[in-house]
């Protein structure tokens, strides 16, 4: 089975997890903008970030097989330094429409400031206007209270719900997001929050209707294997493979699909690796390392 991570922040992973990911069937990936475990001080270091997942990034994934897609955003956390915020959301239109980027996010709330309803609320009308799904960071301290916030801000800004994907949902959310009509993204961490044993019965119970499984992995604890691994438990678990399908593959495609700019036909027939190719004169080679030139070669290793 074929599987799609929806929210991966792969700038902080290795090649060796890329070859991983292949191996167990990720063919696309979404990698939201986020922070980078410490506040940036100036403009020029979240261009640079932006222009790596529009650009770098996307080449690093293809010379594994994977298609790599990205969202674009000004991150809640960041959203409190006002005046570097205020330059961040010059700079966002330059980049929202490259070809990608399959949403604005990750956005929302983190402590629930002020400052973060402020950019979060600019960054909802920005999507609108260029006509982009949304993803939503939903904070992890106060989450119930901050997941209804974010949607029901999202509501009075007369976004659409089937436009927004709800991210890192649990047990106690999970059943307002789906009420209310948004998509439900369900982040698995390993050890600690939302294990796989966790998804497998949120599944059992709720169905696959909008229900989407990711594994934000980043520089934290986290598994790039995530969601192959719940399919995997799924199946054990005797899910259907319908539900198995729609949950860690159809769904993602769906609704970032509605940005226009990612497609099955990306990734359905396969596309050639040539790890000899160069991206702005670099290549994912180090020394006299042999080029990888196909897919099997990657994958059979
Ligand atoms: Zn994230």
């Amino acid at each position: 089975m074929n599987y799609i991570d929806p929210h991966i922040h792969m700038t902080s992973r290795t090649t060796d997890d890329y070859e991983a990911m292949r191996k167990a069937g990720i063919v696309a990936i979404i990698e939201p903008a986020f922070w980078l475990g410490q506040p940036r001080t100036e403009v020029g270091s979240f261009k640079d970030y932006f222009s790596s997942l529009v650009g770098w990034e996307q080449f690093r994934a293809s010379q594994f097989g994977i298609r790599h897609y990205c969202t674009i955003g000004l991150n809640s956390k960041e959203a409190n330094n006002v005046a570097l915020a205020e330059q961040v959301m010059e700079i966002l239109p330059l980049f929202v429409l490259k070809e990608n980027v399959v949403a604005v996010g990750e956005i929302g709330y983190d402590d629930q400031t002020p400052e973060e309803d402020r950019f979060f609320r600019e960054q909802l009308e920005l999507a609108k206007k260029v006509d982009l799904p949304v993803m939503v960071h939903t904070p992890h301290r106060d989450k119930k209270r901050g997941t209804i916030r974010s949607m029901e801000v999202i509501l009075e800004h007369g976004i659409d719900p089937s436009m927004v994907v709800i991210d890192h949902n649990n047990e106690e959310t999970v059943q307002d997001v789906l009420d209310r009509g948004f998509w439900a993204g369900f982040t698995i961490y390993p050890k600690t929050k939302m294990g796989n044993e966790r998804m497998v019965k949120i599944v059992e119970q709720y169905g696959s209707e909008r229900i989407i499984v990711d594994s934000s992995a980043d520089w934290g604890v986290s598994d790039p294997l995530a969601v192959p691994k719940t399919a995997n438990l799924m199946k054990i678990r005797g899910i259907a493979e319908e539900d198995i399908y729609k949950t860690c593959y159809r769904n993602a495609l769906d609704i970032y699909g509605k940005s226009g700019n990612m497609k099955e036909s990306d990734w359905a027939s396969g596309f050639e690796i040539d790890q000899s190719k160069l991206f702005d004169g670099n290549s994912v080679l180090r020394g006299q390392q042999p080029a990888q030139t196909d897919s099997k070669n990657i994958i059979e290793n």
